[in-house]
């Protein structure tokens, strides 16, 4: 069983129109690319931060800006129109637990996805105004980073941890600490002990200036020796992207002895052998 649950039907590019991706045929689209890469188990994960509902929740000025869709819309479309499983990109955003908790219990998901994008106002995977590293200390940065992650992971609100160490995304284009970044792992490993949420590993992180899967492998030794499963997905954006780097992926969690991942349906997760099928992406 291969599996691809952090899927968004459409492009984080403004200007884009929900009724253009939310419709059967482009659903359609990812899930004859998942099939011809091998991959039985879909889902999506669209932003929460894409929906006017999200602004209950968090009023940043650049969700403002996003914050058009109609989350039950969405809902409706997936569970109605396609054979998808229905996930949502949640963000932790400390202090607003409750608030999100509300906008999450209140529809009824295979999975929800939790995120670590914005360290206060500041995103971590974003450059222009929000950018975290026009004035970060790497050092700090890395530091609230991975904390927050571990505040995530314990507020069990998410069944997934999505791109766990999302702060190296630009590689080395932003600065980067100096000698074993375990320290900083560290820093999220009580959180993730205590949880029980699944630990994504994501191939987005190839498509990006880091080049490298998500989590780095000293992360997920960390979360495997704690426990905890692991969810695989591309979070691709387009269908060519479903699946991507998979065959690096599997190699390398075999090499790390994970030969399982979890899968979700109603918010009720199990583990599935990982069988690669021969023709998965590259
Ligand atoms: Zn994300
Ligand atoms: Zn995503």
């Amino acid at each position: 069983m291969l599996t691809d649950y952090h899927v968004h039907l459409r492009p984080d590019d403004e200007g884009t129109a929900a009724a253009d991706y939310f419709t059967p045929a482009n659903a359609e689209r990812f899930r004859e690319a998942a099939s011809e890469r091998g991959i039985a188990e879909l889902g999506v994960s669209e932003h929460v931060h894409r929906f006017a509902q999200s602004l209950d929740v968090w009023a940043h000025p650049w969700w403002r800006e996003n914050a058009r869709d109609d989350l039950d819309a969405y809902c409706a479309f997936v569970r109605e129109e396609t054979d998808l499983r229905l996930g949502i990109e949640a963000d932790f955003v400390p202090g607003r637990e409750d608030r999100m908790a509300s906008l999450l219990e209140a529809r009824e998901w295979d999975y929800i996805l939790g995120s670590v994008h914005f360290l206060r106002d500041e995103a971590v995977d974003m450059r222009g105004d929000w950018d975290v590293w026009r004035s970060g200390d790497p050092d700090k940065v890395w530091r609230r980073y991975f904390e927050t992650l571990g505040e995530a992971a314990r507020s069990g609100m998410f069944d997934i941890l999505a791109h766990p160490d999302l702060v190296k995304v630009w590689g080395a284009d932003a600065p980067v600490p100096d000698g074993d970044l375990r320290r900083f792992y560290e820093l999220a490993m009580d959180g993730i002990a205590d949880s029980d949420v699944a630990v994504e590993v994501s191939t987005a992180g190839l498509r990006k200036p880091v080049g490298e899967v998500y989590p780095a492998a000293a992360f997920l030794e960390m979360c495997l020796e704690a426990g905890r499963p692991v969810a695989l997905s591309s979070d691709a954006h387009v269908p060519e992207d479903i699946g991507h780097g998979y065959d690096e992926a599997v190699r390398w969690l075999a090499d790390l002895g994970v030969t399982e991942l979890a899968v979700f349906e109603a918010r009720e997760r199990r583990l599935e052998p990982i069988s690669p099928s021969g023709s998965t992406g590259t």
